[in-house]
């Protein structure tokens, strides 16, 4: 984890909202929910070039009982929604809501019966994520923008009140911004490793541009 290179002495000094908020963020499992296409994009963030686990969140859960993050992904009908509702009332609390696309935050194109306009008819939502469909990477920024949320949740009612006085938000800075390399030797290192990347899949890493694959270049030649 490379934390006991920061605790030299062993010694760590937090409060215990800090502390709870950290481990609730490091070990979110979700709740297996796709409902449609956009549940393609959701199974992609748990492939090796996503790699959810870098966030303690590989196991996605089938059972309600050990899930903290109902994903919503894809378009939820009226005949769903009881079921989604059921299967949120089953998870212990704190437990967060992602909805994932246009479809899950308010019904999309399917402006009819069938459809709910939106998650949040159903079950409080904490997070929407737009889009038709969103990328696996704007999924892994809502998730950081959530995991900043929960790291800012108040612990009991007497700091939610201060916090409310207070009107302190947490801000929603994009992963691109936050995450980004802030000084010279930080940018050096993110464009080796980029480099690197790039060329273990077989790019030019001048470029930046992905080879041909060498079976489809046969098939040209070949016409
Ligand atoms: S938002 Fe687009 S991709 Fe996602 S479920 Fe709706 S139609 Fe499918």
């Amino acid at each position: 984890m490379g934390l006991e290179a920061k605790l030299p002495n062993g010694i760590l000094l937090a409060n215990v909202e800090k502390l709870v908020n950290w481990t609730r963020k490091t070990s979110m499992w979700p709740a297996t929910f796709g409902l449609a296409c956009c549940a393609i994009e959701m199974m992609t963030v748990g492939g090796s070039r996503y790699d959810i686990s870098r966030f303690g969140m590989e196991r996605f859960s089938a059972t309600p009982r050990q899930a903290d993050l109902m994903i919503v992904a894809g378009r939820v009908t009226n005949k769903m929604a009881p079921v989604l509702r059921q299967i949120y009332d089953q998870m212990p609390e704190p437990r967060w809501v992602l909805a994932m696309g246009v479809c899950a935050s308010s019904g999309g194109m399917f402006n009819n019966y069938a459809v709910v306009q939106g998650v949040d008819h159903v079950v409080p939502v904490d997070m929407y994520l737009p889009g038709c469909p969103p990328r696996p990477e704007m999924l892994l920024d809502a998730i950081l923008k959530l995991h900043a949320k929960v790291m800012d949740e108040p612990i009991n009612a007497k700091r939610a009140a201060l916090q409310l006085e207070r009107g302190e938000r947490t801000p929603m800075i994009p992963s691109s911004e936050k995450y980004a390399p802030k000084n010279a030797m930080q940018r050096r290192r993110a464009k080796r490793q980029q480099d690197a990347q790039r060329k273990e899949m077989g790019g030019d890493p001048k470029f930046g541009a992905l080879k041909e694959p060498s079976g489809r270049k046969e098939i040209s030649a070949g016409r």
